[in-house]
């Protein structure tokens, strides 16, 4: 059965206009954003589906996993991710180890590619994220929140610890049979922080974090 759209046309009189609608990320209904009360969600009237929260606890939960994963991140990072034993000599094998063995060997842009990617990006949002939930926490600083969070929208697609991960799964899988493998602590460190990171980038939307700072930071300095 063929569902009617109807598509709400509006005069935009400036850019900001469009700050007050979002759209449902399933059916893709235009809503107005309406205030919510602390620890409310707004749903999608057509569909059900959650368009956005506003819970100040998110906050605590979310600075308490963003320090634990800062640990786990410094653990996965530092220490072996594997002991591989080739003809009775063991090889030690660290993410650091990893990408400066390629770009020794002449794989420039792959390595610094994977440095980017593994480290340096996830590394930045822990901080970013660290650094921007204890503002929101201590409800200051308008403007330098607002530069966190467009600086997290733009790092976050680029961050890709899951994937690594998936890559030494597969390359461990290929390796069995041919050489002895003992996981060592930073591979169960990096399975942790890979989660961690899952549930903050996938769970606590970028537009949730522009709603908390809203009331915790800009309605606060208003009054
Ligand atoms: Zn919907």
């Amino acid at each position: 059965m063929n569902k009617l759209v109807i598509i709400i046309a509006m005069k935009i009189k400036n850019e900001d206009d469009l700050d007050n609608y979002i759209i449902c990320h399933k059916c893709f209904t235009l809503h107005k954003i309406i205030p919510i009360k602390d620890g409310y969600m707004a749903s999608c009237n057509e569909c059900g589906a959650m368009l956005y929260r506003y819970d100040t606890k998110l906050v605590d939960k979310s600075l308490a996993l963003s320090i634990s994963g800062l640990i786990f991140f410094i653990l996965a990072n530092f220490f072996p991710i594997v002991k591989i034993e080739i003809l009775g000599h063991d090889q030690f094998i660290t993410i650091s180890k990893t990408i400066f063995t390629l770009i020794d060997s002449g794989f420039y842009i792959v390595g610094i590619l994977c440095m980017f990617l593994i480290f340096i990006f996830p590394l930045m949002i822990l901080i970013i994220d660290i650094i921007l939930f204890t503002l929101l926490k201590l409800r200051r600083s308008k403007k330098f929140t607002k530069t966190l969070l467009v600086l997290l929208a733009h790092i976050l697609p680029w961050s890709m610890p899951d994937i690594f991960l998936i890559s030494i799964l597969v390359a461990l899988v290929k390796l069995i049979g041919y050489v002895q493998i003992d996981m060592g602590m930073a591979f169960y460190a990096l399975i942790i922080f890979v989660l961690i990171d899952i549930y903050i980038v996938k769970k606590v939307k970028i537009s949730e974090l522009w709603i908390l700072r809203e009331n915790m930071i800009l309605k606060r300095s208003k009054n």
